[in-house]
């Protein structure tokens, strides 16, 4: 066994990343990034603008490629796999098999325009899982409810709020039954009048489901509601992390105090 976490550890953490190098270009995203996240850890990433928030949560989906470093998601390499025994780049069949880990909210929704609620949510069960079209609309049914949508499923994203459609975006990842979400700035996008049934869901969840959640925002409040821990990022390194109680009642860094005074 080459990995280096063990996946019938259930103390291994579901997600390890290890000296992680992004670059675009000449900029240097993410440098030598260390970060860890356990089963069913609730994990709020704040930061400034460029920081390489998104970079991280898109690393993971498999949306982004990496330099160097070492990526594991429940115990299994994420961007390498092991052929006869030595270290590959990761195939296009293995990054399809870890993609079902994880499910991703984006900030912009990203719903198919052209298809109605419920078939928004019923494709990829269907595509990728191979569930029958009943057991899909069965299933985009029970998760429409806990967003509280089930009224809209004939509707498509062009009729609804944009806080409407993002809990639509929610019941869809969700409907994949993945162990990790991702949600990079759920919020951002809405009128302000509209993040709070948002977030009001994913508070829910975060409190009913033993989901593993990693999330990006500016909704400090909210981070200090829902979060075991909170990450502080900067210049593609995590400079300072802790519960929320201890990282918003007394930040130890000078650049998370400047970071957090914009928020007061
Ligand atoms: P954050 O989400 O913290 O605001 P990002 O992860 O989106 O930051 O971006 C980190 C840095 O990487 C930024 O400087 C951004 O301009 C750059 N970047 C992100 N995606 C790309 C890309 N596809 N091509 C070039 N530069 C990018
Ligand atoms: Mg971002």
């Amino acid at each position: 066994m080459n990995d280096t976490s063990n996946p019938s550890d259930p103390a291994s953490p579901i997600i390890v990343m290890d000296q992680v190098v992004k670059r675009f270009g000449d900029a240097l995203v993410l440098d030598h990034l260390d970060f860890q996240v356990a089963k069913g850890e609730k994990v709020t990433i704040i930061g400034p603008s460029g920081s390489g928030k998104s970079t991280v949560l898109r690393i993971l989906m498999t949306l982004e490629t990496i330099d160097s470093g070492l990526i594991h998601v429940a115990g299994k390499p994420l961007w390498h796999e092991y052929r006869d025994g030595r270290p590959v780049p990761a195939s296009e069949a293995h990054l399809r098999a870890m993609r079902k880990e994880m499910g991703m909210v984006f900030q912009q929704f990203n719903l198919f325009p052209h298809m109605t609620v419920r078939r928004n949510i019923t494709e990829s069960p269907i595509h990728v899982l191979g569930l029958s079209k009943a057991e899909a609309e069965q299933r985009a049914h029970e998760y429409l409810e806990l967003v509280g949508m089930t009224e809209h499923a004939d509707k498509f994203p062009g009729q609804l709020s944009g806080g409407q459609q993002q809990r639509v975006a929610i019941a869809r990842a969700l409907a994949m039954r993945p162990n990790i979400m991702l949600f990079d700035e759920p919020t951002s996008a809405l009128d302000p009048e509209l993040v709070g049934e948002v977030l009001t869901v994913i508070r829910r969840l975060s409190e009913e489901h033993d989901l593993t959640m990693l999330l990006v925002t500016h909704e400090m409040e909210f981070a200090r509601q829902i979060s075991d821990r909170v990450c502080f990022f900067d210049k593609g390194v995590v400079v300072e992390q802790a519960p929320p109680e201890e990282m918003f009642a007394e930040p130890r860094e000078e650049r998370t105090r400047e970071f957090l005074k914009t928020f007061i």
